[in-house]
């Protein structure tokens, strides 16, 4: 039989392709063909099948689709270690803080952290992050990101209308000059998310839009409304932060009646297109409205940690997702915690409640549950036949780089992201190769990330 030719093949694989009803091929195999997967599974059906113009050989290497951060900040990418609000150092001099450049990017900032946020993670194996609400310059953001050949969502920054108990809540996240550029203004907000749907119309760019609100009690009944609708009229979600901490809730509650799950219920916006990051402080009736209304749950399990929410407040995610309730992972604020942390701390902080998720779960919540969380499960998440072609390569020099008895225990071991990347593709064209980006030099996007915190640090500071 003539075997049909396709753009690429990917063989020699140990295939997790993050589809439950046929999860891993080894040796499997990848026909790749404009940018779409025509078909995978166990390497000798394929291959004699299919020959192509490019052949990948995975030498045995993991493979698997491309992992999605579904809740990260790029503003905080070049400040890793900072302190996230005002402190003073020896001298009693005040010292950078996050809160303040965040509100201080340039174009030429944004576009290159957007560049050092797409190295940091394509190295890690991620191929869509989702930025949560905080780029101001989203066109150079969109350039950036498209130039580096990755996978990003974006929406308009700090989408909010009343900060009257937010900003008492959570002093920290507001000051002047960030109100100053993100004013207090539903009608700011609408134009601004109906700017990034825009991105839409053209389905085969990697940068798409998305409706977001801050959230944590930072909009109106009007404007959560407004912003739900908006998302369902243009096939989008909606996406907001939603009971990170407690004075948070306890403020929202007493501003608007109620906090979290039974607000968003009351409005009228609970339901399969909403997506909620946190979820920190849940109560009886919240857990009840999650598993029937099945809204997106992101957990940044690494930020509930480091803001000391779990001591506080029980944390029923677990729970959650093993009754049903589809959850994804984020990595907040990379001021203080590397990318791809989640899936390990997703585990550990389980085993701590007594409530052990299975070590593959982070592996299916960074691919499948991550696509759904975002809208767009049709398109990527899996290895699949139909979806857009985001597969990575990871290397195989390591004995516990090896999958062999326990699937499970080498999806955690992947889901930690501590196996270094070989091969990147997305829409099946290579992106990274042998660890290094092909389109863009690394040492020059980290350089130039460098230069730009030292500009605007001398313009926020003096
Ligand atoms: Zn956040």
């Amino acid at each position: 039989m003539l075997r049909q030719i396709v753009d690429t093949l990917v063989f020699n694989g140990d295939v997790f392709t993050g589809d439950k009803a046929q999860s891993h091929h080894q040796p499997g195999a990848i026909a790749i063909k404009d940018g779409v997967i025509v078909a995978l599974g166990p390497e000798p059906e394929v291959m004699s099948m299919y020959d192509a113009r490019r052949r990948i050989d995975a030498r045995g290497g993991l493979v698997h689709p491309g992992f999605i951060d579904t809740h990260l900040h790029i503003t905080a990418m070049p400040y890793h270690g900072t302190p996230f609000s005002k402190s003073l150092d020896g001298a009693g001099k005040r010292r950078p803080d996050y809160s303040r450049m965040k509100a201080a990017t340039t174009a030429e900032a944004t576009s290159a952290y957007a560049a050092a946020a797409a190295c940091s993670l394509l190295q890690r194996g991620y191929t869509l992050f989702f930025e949560a609400g905080t780029v101001f310059e989203t066109d150079a953001f969109a350039d950036s990101i498209t130039k580096c050949g990755i996978r990003a969502m974006v929406s308009a920054p700090f989408g909010w209308d009343d900060l009257s108990g937010f900003e008492k809540s959570y002093p920290h996240l507001v000051n002047e000059m960030l109100v100053r550029r993100a004013p207090v203004d539903a009608r700011r907000v609408i134009e601004q998310c109906k700017y990034e749907i825009e991105r839409n119309k053209n389905p085969e760019a990697l940068v798409q839009g998305y409706v977001c609100l801050y959230g944590e009690g930072s909009a109106t009944d009007d404007l959560t409304q407004e912003a739900a609708k908006l998302a369902r009229d243009s096939n989008v979600i909606f996406y907001q932060h939603q009971s990170f901490h407690p004075d948070g809730v306890r403020a929202e509650k007493k501003n608007y009646g109620d906090a979290g799950a039974v607000r968003l219920e009351r409005l009228g916006v609970l339901g399969t297109s909403t997506t909620l990051a946190h979820m920190n402080v849940l109560d009886e009736a919240e857990i009840e409205l999650i598993l029937s209304r099945k809204p997106g749950i992101v957990w940044c399990p690494n930020a509930a940690l480091a803001f000391r929410v779990i001591s506080q407040s029980k944390c029923w995610l677990p729970f959650l997702h093993r009754n049903g309730a589809c959850i994804s992972l984020g990595v907040d604020t990379i001021a203080t915690d590397p990318i791809g942390i989640s899936g390990v701390l997703s585990l550990y902080l389980s085993a701590s409640l007594g409530d052990n998720l299975e070590d593959s779960d982070p592996f299916y919540m960074q691919t499948i549950n991550a696509a759904r969380n975002l809208g767009i499960s049709d398109k990527v998440g899996s290895l699949t036949v139909g979806k857009r072609a985001d597969v990575v390569i990871r290397e195989l020099r390591d004995i516990t780089h090896t999958s062999w008895l326990d699937d499970d225990g080498i999806l955690l071991a992947l889901s930690s992201s501590m196996i270094p990347v070989d091969t990147v593709l997305i829409d099946g064209k290579s992106v990274m190769e042998k660890g290094q980006l092909i389109s863009v030099d690394q040492n020059d996007i980290v350089a130039e990330a460098r230069r730009q915190r030292e500009i605007l640090l001398k313009r926020v500071y003096g």
